[in-house]
């Protein structure tokens, strides 16, 4: 197989070019990074169970109409997208405090919020995804008022389906973290959810003991990581076949 291009290697995942034009295929990996790259490390197996996560979620809201970049799984940790314009934003949903929300507030983790609160932050390494409002958003031209409008109303559905489809497996959505992309039909354009939705970027707690089952086990070494992302798969009816042993999967596949 002739090797493909690549367009982009991030933190968590490398970006190929795609079999036909208008698509990439999005390659995950097992590398892990949290505090803006300061603490790395490597997940067994992550990048298996992300692939299938990301899967099954974007799948299940494609069927309630929300419109996503995923077109099909391609193998074990690989799959087809369609290339979107990424809207340089990091749209963060939360439904109990925790994480940065908890420290700059003062309150306890694990605390309800009185509604569901739509955070935005500018998607840059560099400058370490500062907390943007609209009016820098719109100002500096990263989205209209438009798009925004369409961004929080795809969020807000996006967290209520997937609070329920969680809640139903035992797992409570404290919050996550979603990125959204411009797709262009000849004039039409369309805001489409795009990279990825996994333990990676969610909050995810067991209903029943609080037990975390996302990358705070990573950020906060509070081990049983690979663990926790099994769960979550396997709760889902999604482990791979094989059960965890088949998680490492393929080693080369570009
Ligand atoms: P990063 O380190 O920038 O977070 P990742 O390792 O998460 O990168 O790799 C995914 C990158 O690809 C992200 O920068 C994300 O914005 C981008 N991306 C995700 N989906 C698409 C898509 N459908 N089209 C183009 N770019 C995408
Ligand atoms: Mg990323």
């Amino acid at each position: 197989m002739a090797r493909r291009r690549q367009i982009y290697e991030g933190k968590a995942k490398v970006l190929f070019e795609g079999p036909e034009p208008g698509t990439l295929v999005q390659y995950f990996k097992d590398d892990a990074t949290a505090f803006n790259n300061q603490k790395r490390g490597t997940i067994t197996g992550k990048g298996v169970l992300n692939n299938r996560i990301s899967e099954y979620l974007m799948l299940r809201l494609g069927e309630i109409g929300v419109p996503t970049h995923f077109v099909r799984r391609l193998n074990m940790r690989e799959q087809l997208v369609r290339e979107v314009e990424i809207i340089p934003l990091e749209v963060v949903i939360r439904n109990v405090a925790a994480g940065s929300l908890a420290t700059r507030f003062g309150l306890t983790e694990g605390t309800p919020l009185p509604r569901s609160i739509v955070e935005y932050y500018f998607k840059s390494d560099a400058l370490g995804d500062p907390m943007v409002s609209e009016e820098h958003i719109t100002a500096f031209g990263w989205a209209n008022t438009q798009d925004l409008d369409e961004i929080m109303s795809l969020a807000l559905r996006i967290n209520d389906f997937l609070s329920g489809l969680l809640l139903g497996v035992g797992i409570r959505l404290v919050d996550f973290k979603i990125e959204f992309g411009r797709l262009y039909n000849g004039d039409d354009m369309q805001i489409v959810l795009a990279d990825e939705i996994s333990p990676d970027s969610c909050r995810l707690w067991d209903i029943h003991t609080g037990d975390k089952m996302d990358k705070d086990r990573f950020r906060r070494d509070l081990g049983g990581v690979e663990e926790a992302y099994q769960e979550v798969a396997r709760r889902l009816g999604i482990l791979p076949e094989g059960g965890p042993r088949d998680l490492k999967g393929p080693q080369t596949m570009q």
